[in-house]
């Protein structure tokens, strides 16, 4: 009698969770974030053994101790080139950069341009809270004008980057907006990120209650890009992006290119034309 293979067991939400609790502070829209990978992960049966998530520094960039895959937290500002790394050493493996809004888009903002130019297949992940809740509540790159904080006690007198409009003005192949509040939606984002060939840029809205609550604020603000919306017209998405009543979420923008590690997996090591594996020990012995 023929025996009955066996079907590997499939992976839960659950299953991607580490042992290290979230040090978040209650209330953390980060949460809502973590929550949506998690789901993200489950949904697409990401074997951990063969996904990274890289962060910089700060409150957001402390997720990747709390899933259960590969990790690397990196230096402040310095997830894109690692994630990026990581990516040309092994295509085979999913890689997802997260962080936040002072790591990505202040002392990292530069790498941001250069990624999207190169359009590595990873997905970055930005947690947008429009401060600087590690180092106690500073304004940050995305802060409205007139933030009152301790670094500002006169209020902000920098006008806000606009990230979107930045990463579809340097030629994103993906980029798209969420919200923590909405961690279902944000979850369909992600899935979308990782699954598209290339560079996903994903702007997820996640306030942070201790230093600059937005939830309410943020909540009546949020909703759908308009009935008959074109992902594939960047003119279209930077009109959206640029809108100053509400806070649209969803696909702005999505187009395929060549990626980085497409034009690297035939240029680069020798290893990788015969195996999809990375190969420690070879690598090793030809480096001896
Ligand atoms: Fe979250 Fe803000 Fe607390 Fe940091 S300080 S964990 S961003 S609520």
């Amino acid at each position: 009698m023929a025996r009955e293979a066996k079907t590997k067991p499939k992976l839960l939400p659950k299953d991607y969770k580490s042992k290290v609790k979230p040090t978040w502070c209650p209330g953390c829209g980060d949460f809502g974030v973590l929550a949506s990978l998690y789901q993200a992960m489950a949904r697409m049966e990401l074997d951990p053994a063969r996904t990274v998530v890289v962060s910089g520094i700060g409150c957001s960039s402390r997720l990747p101790f709390f899933v259960q895959t590969y990790g690397f937290q990196t230096a402040h500002g310095r997830v894109l080139p690692v994630a990026i790394g990581v990516k040309i050493a092994n295509p085979a493996l999913t890689v997802i950069a997260v962080g936040g809004d002072g790591d990505g888009f202040s002392i990292g903002g530069n790498h941001l341009a250069h990624a999207v130019r190169r359009n590595p297949d990873i997905t970055y992940v930005v947690m947008d809270n429009e401060v600087y809740g590690l180092t106690k509540g500073q304004t940050s790159p995305t802060s409205p004008l007139g933030f009152k904080t301790k670094s500002t006690p006169y209020g902000s007198s920098d006008a806000p980057i606009n990230p979107m409009a930045w990463a579809l003005a340097s030629g994103v192949s993906f980029a798209a907006r969420g919200f923590s509040g909405d961690p279902k939606h944000l979850t369909d984002l992600i899935v979308a990120g990782v699954e598209h060939p290339g560079f996903a840029f994903i702007q997820a809205m996640s306030p942070c209650p201790t230093f600059y609550n937005t939830f309410d604020l943020w909540r009546p603000q949020i909703e759908a890009l308009p009935e008959g919306y074109d992902p594939g017209d960047r003119m279209q998405a930077l009109s959206q992006v640029f809108r100053d009543d509400g806070i649209p979420v969803g696909l702005f923008y999505r187009q395929e290119r060549p990626t980085l590690d497409s034009h690297t997996r035939v240029t680069a090591h020798p290893l990788r034309e015969e195996t999809e594996d990375f190969d420690v020990q070879a690598l090793l012995e030809m480096y001896r």
